[in-house]
């Protein structure tokens, strides 16, 4: 058995982490330098967090849609997201900013675990890319699952997650919650409420994979400073906080 021990400082940080208007990015932008790294794609430079950036290079390899796709925004500060919100409330109003842009450390972009794609073309609209629902872009969509993406403010949900319908902004939080959130229709912020239904002394996630399966559950620290937790020894695992108010967990395990 392994003891494992979690403060409560730590639910900031991983690929589950909701950012929303509610839950601000506080990480410092210093923190952030080592987990960045620029991909350099035929459309120029973006910068995205390490896993989110492997992953992404990945899929776009396995699809062949370097030349069909270009990723137009990744990783921002709040420094620039403030500009982007500026500059779109001077060209486009208020309304339109509200609904497509958020505020500086309410992006998802600030934790480089967000991307946003543009179908190639001569003309690309850098705050609303052409992302349709066909073709090599609807084959990203649906691969893309496989690799830890979720299409993040889909339609129909635009008063759970208060960002309009983006089908161009993906954002990274993993394998298998991917799966999860697609299976069951949720956003991220309905999938940070739906897995404390399988709390770390109760009932947990599985999901079988063949002779493998993944184990997930939710730990709360909203009570205390720290937390001790017990997992099973030699079996591979992630933690990430939720930047709510826990920690998820994920185990890779054998069937036996
Ligand atoms: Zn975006």
């Amino acid at each position: 058995m392994r003891r494992i021990f979690l403060n409560k400082n730590d639910i900031h940080n991983g690929n589950l982490i909701l950012v929303n208007k509610s839950y601000p990015f506080i990480k410092r932008e210093a923190e952030m330098i080592d987990a960045l790294t620029a991909i350099g794609l035929i459309s120029g430079e973006i910068i995205l967090e390490k896993r989110t950036a492997t992953m992404l290079i990945q899929l776009m390899n396995v699809l062949d849609c370097t030349k069909t796709i270009v990723p137009v925004s990744g990783y921002r500060t709040s420094k620039e997201q403030e500009k982007i919100y500026n500059d779109s409330l001077r060209e486009n109003g208020e309304k339109f900013t509200k609904k497509y842009v958020a505020l500086p450390h309410r992006s998802e972009h600030q934790t480089g675990m967000a991307v946003d794609l543009a179908q190639r073309s001569e003309k690309i609209d850098f705050i609303c890319p052409n992302f349709p629902y066909t073709g090599i872009c609807q084959k990203f969509r649906q691969k893309s699952i496989k690799y830890g993406f979720i299409e993040r403010y889909p339609k129909g949900k635009e008063n759970v997650t208060g960002i309009a319908h983006e089908p161009w902004h993906f954002r990274y939080v993993g394998y298998p919650h991917s799966e999860i959130i697609q299976n069951n229709n949720l956003t991220l912020e309905e999938y940070i409420e739906f897995i404390k239904g399988y709390q770390y002394s109760k009932k947990h996630l599985f999901l079988n994979h063949g002779h493998q399966y993944n184990e997930v559950f939710y730990l709360d620290v909203f009570k205390s400073k720290e937390v001790e937790v017990i997992l099973p020894e030699d079996v591979p695992y992630q933690i990430s906080g939720n930047n709510v108010d826990g920690f998820i967990f994920t185990l890779w395990r054998e069937k036996v």
